[in-house]
């Protein structure tokens, strides 16, 4: 006979105890928990790695894909089945643009455009359509002023448009008294899921191995890092932690924490008036106003895509979230803000939003990423902080992160290493 036990039954296997629980009870559960080990022992893959990647969402997917560009022998880990919604890369758009208030920015997107592209032909898929950005804000504030000026700089085709030619361009805006408006060229929609999933693809036709609902629980730092998961125990040479809004949760188990903030977006669609009237068909182009009346951040829309009639439409600021606990984020200020702002300028939607999906963004507290080895392990390396506008960036990302996990120096110029390399 089992000795009795104060675990409830359903628990027994040692799996819903807590440590100090299995520790303590000196019933089956010890004979079980030693097991389980055994079990766990069992299951360790013989397999070692060059690199394991811990997260695949859009930084973690084209690290691999890098990775095993290079000959690495790389597994991608992921904790939900994919293709999945609950992080920040789910969703069937992302702007891409070089209109950025920083040159570096800009500087990054020259080849990030030509890493798409040739992903594009490597994989016979089109990931990108170009509509141009157009940029407003206060003609005479510094954030619009460094938008301009950094396409002027840098030469980005652009055109700029004045009051009294903005409504033959652009009809369905109003713009407000005051307000500067240039267009970038260049810049257009990402089919955000199409690319993950191509991306994904690639990387396993060059061999890489996708393992998904598996989530890492440990990270063993050591010359050979050992990366045990809900269902194995993994060795790798590097480890690359590309775990979104989980970073710091990855990372307490190498004894480090990164100032990260997480947000809920309300990913917002609102409904056209006349169906079809704010389409790429009729060259609405994607739009970010720097600030205006209602905000005192960015609002940016696409043109109608994911959902015939509806556009997306959101503010760049969100409530603080647990990622695990999404739903109880309820904040809707950003609602009201964007609300306030259709109403007033794009008198062709519904002001109120027809759909509200939700997303989450990692802030740095400068909005610049984290792209690093760790400060004690260097074979761990972080891309980390993607504060909202990270899509677009992807490709370059993983290039960086994989040459850092291959212990090679970063191929940025010296003066985007500085400012990257936070
Ligand atoms: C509403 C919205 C609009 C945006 N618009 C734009 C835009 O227009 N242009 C642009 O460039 N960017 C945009 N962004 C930002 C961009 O989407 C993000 O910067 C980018 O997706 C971040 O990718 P990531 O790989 O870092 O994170 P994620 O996509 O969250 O990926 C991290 C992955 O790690 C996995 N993971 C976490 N912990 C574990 C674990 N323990 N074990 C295994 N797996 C784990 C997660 O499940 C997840 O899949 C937008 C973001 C949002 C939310």
């Amino acid at each position: 006979m089992f000795q009795s036990c104060s675990v409830p039954p359903p628990f027994r296997n040692g799996r819903g105890q807590s440590k100090q629980e299995r520790e303590t009870c000196s019933c089956v559960c010890e004979r079980v928990v030693r097991v389980s080990s055994y079990r766990k022992t069992k299951m360790s893959t013989t397999a070692e790695y060059d690199c394991i990647v811990i997260g695949a969402g859009v930084q973690g997917s084209f690290t691999a894909y890098q990775l095993a560009q290079h000959n690495q022998r790389t597994l991608l880990l992921e904790q939900f089945v994919l293709p999945h919604t609950r992080g920040s890369s789910h969703g069937q758009t992302r702007i891409i643009r070089k209109a950025y208030d920083q040159d570096f920015y800009t500087h990054m997107m020259e080849e990030c455009y030509e890493l798409w592209a040739q992903l594009e032909r490597e994989a016979g898929v089109k990931l990108y359509r170009q509509t141009g950005l157009l940029v407003m804000g206060p003609e005479n504030s510094v954030s619009y002023q460094q938008y301009k000026s950094t396409l002027q700089k840098n030469k980005v085709p652009m055109v700029t448009l004045t009051p009294d030619n903005f409504s033959q361009h652009i009809p369905q805006i109003h713009l407000n008294e005051g307000d500067g408006a240039v267009v970038d060229v260049t810049a257009g929609v990402l089919f955000a899921d199409r690319a993950l999933k191509t991306v994904q693809g690639q990387f396993q036709k060059l061999g890489g191995i996708i393992r998904d609902k598996e989530k890492v629980t440990d990270i063993e730092p050591g010359p050979i890092v050992t990366v045990s998961t809900t269902a194995g125990v993994y060795r790798a040479k590097s480890v690359v932690i590309t775990a979104g809004p989980w970073a710091n949760r990855l990372l307490a188990h190498t004894g480090l924490q990164l100032p990260l903030e997480v947000v809920k977006i309300n990913v917002c669609y609102w409904k056209e008036k006349v169906p079809g009237s704010h389409g790429v068909e009729q060259r609405f182009p994607c739009f970010l106003v720097t600030e205006c009346e209602e905000a005192r951040a960015h609002i940016y829309g696409l043109p109608s895509n994911e959902y015939p009639g509806l556009l997306k439409i959101c503010y760049h600021i969100g409530g603080r979230t647990d990622p695990d606990q999404t739903n109880k984020q309820r904040d809707r200020s950003d609602i009201d803000i964007l609300q306030r702002y259709i109403a007033r300028c794009l008198p062709g939607l519904d002001p109120e939003p027809a759909v509200v999906e939700s997303c989450m963004y990692t802030m740095t507290p400068d909005s610049d990423f984290v792209l690093d080895c760790h400060p004690t392990y260097s074979n761990i390396v972080i891309g980390a902080g993607f504060s909202g506008h990270g899509f677009k960036f992807g490709p370059i990302i993983g290039k960086l992160l994989c040459e850092l996990s291959m212990g090679k120096e970063m191929g940025l110029s010296a003066d985007m290493s500085s400012e990257t390399k936070k």
